[in-house]
């Protein structure tokens, strides 16, 4: 468990440099720990290094863990694909979904979050080299997707979230990282009130946080290699 503490020191130094080489101030960039395969002693032991938000994703996996986890303050972030016969339990059980790409997919999140929770918060998934067998919606129609989410009045559209097809390559990630950031100050600049950037996994997320993410998603780099 001190490994998990040691790793998440080093990354928050990784965060620190990757931000300051670009001019930008690390409080900017908010850390999801990607925690799906590990345990909740694991879990606890992030959170005891002041790690508040994670994210899951498989809904079956998930619900036992936030159920043991339930006396700590946390954020959970649902990061994977949204089946519509699960939405009743994820708006149930998550603060954020970060991987919406259908409105019916969002128009039942927003049927079943309770009013008297806070708005669920929304990031829209695009796929932005629009590769046929993955998930997201495409660029070209995200704006139109963003003007109809926003309008759920349970839900709060807060930004994009991306997961480039992985390349070790440092200048092709930073060229597809920049293409995501364009379309994301388009569409703020189309009058979306965004504040989320989500992009940026433990092997790119250097690139990312060059590129503008405000928010990386990171499972190895804390938690150690998946089996
Ligand atoms: C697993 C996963 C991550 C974390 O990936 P690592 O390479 O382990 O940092 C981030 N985002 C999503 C959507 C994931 O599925």
């Amino acid at each position: 468990m001190t490994q998990i503490t040691n790793r998440i020191s080093r990354l928050r130094q990784r965060i620190c440099q990757a931000a300051e080489a670009s001019g930008r101030d690390p409080a900017q960039i908010s850390l999801v720990a990607v925690s799906k395969t590990r345990n909740v002693d694991e879990l606890r032991a992030a959170h005891g290094a002041g790690i508040g938000r994670f994210g899951e994703n498989y809904l079956q996996e998930a619900l036992p863990k936030i159920a043991l986890l339930s006396d700590l303050e946390l954020d959970w972030h649902f990061i994977g694909p949204v089946q519509s016969n699960k939405t009743r339990e994820v708006a149930a059980h998550f603060d954020w979904v970060q991987s919406v790409d259908r409105i019916k997919v969002a128009r039942r999140l927003n049927q079943h979050r309770s009013a008297w929770s806070q708005p669920l918060n929304i990031c829209i998934q695009v796929n932005l080299s629009a590769e046929p067998q993955k998930a997201g919606v495409v660029p070209d129609k995200t704006l139109a997707l963003c003007r109809e989410i926003a309008q759920l009045p349970r839900l709060t559209l807060r930004g994009l979230m991306f997961i480039p097809a992985p390349t070790s390559s440092p200048g092709e990630q930073l060229r597809v990282f920049s293409r995501a950031h364009e379309l994301y100050e388009s569409l703020r600049d189309a009058g979306l009130a965004l504040d989320t950037l989500s992009m940026g996994m433990s092997a790119d997320m250097d690139a990312a946080i060059r590129a503008g993410s405000t928010m990386i998603r990171i499972g190895t780099d804390i938690f150690g290699p998946r089996n």
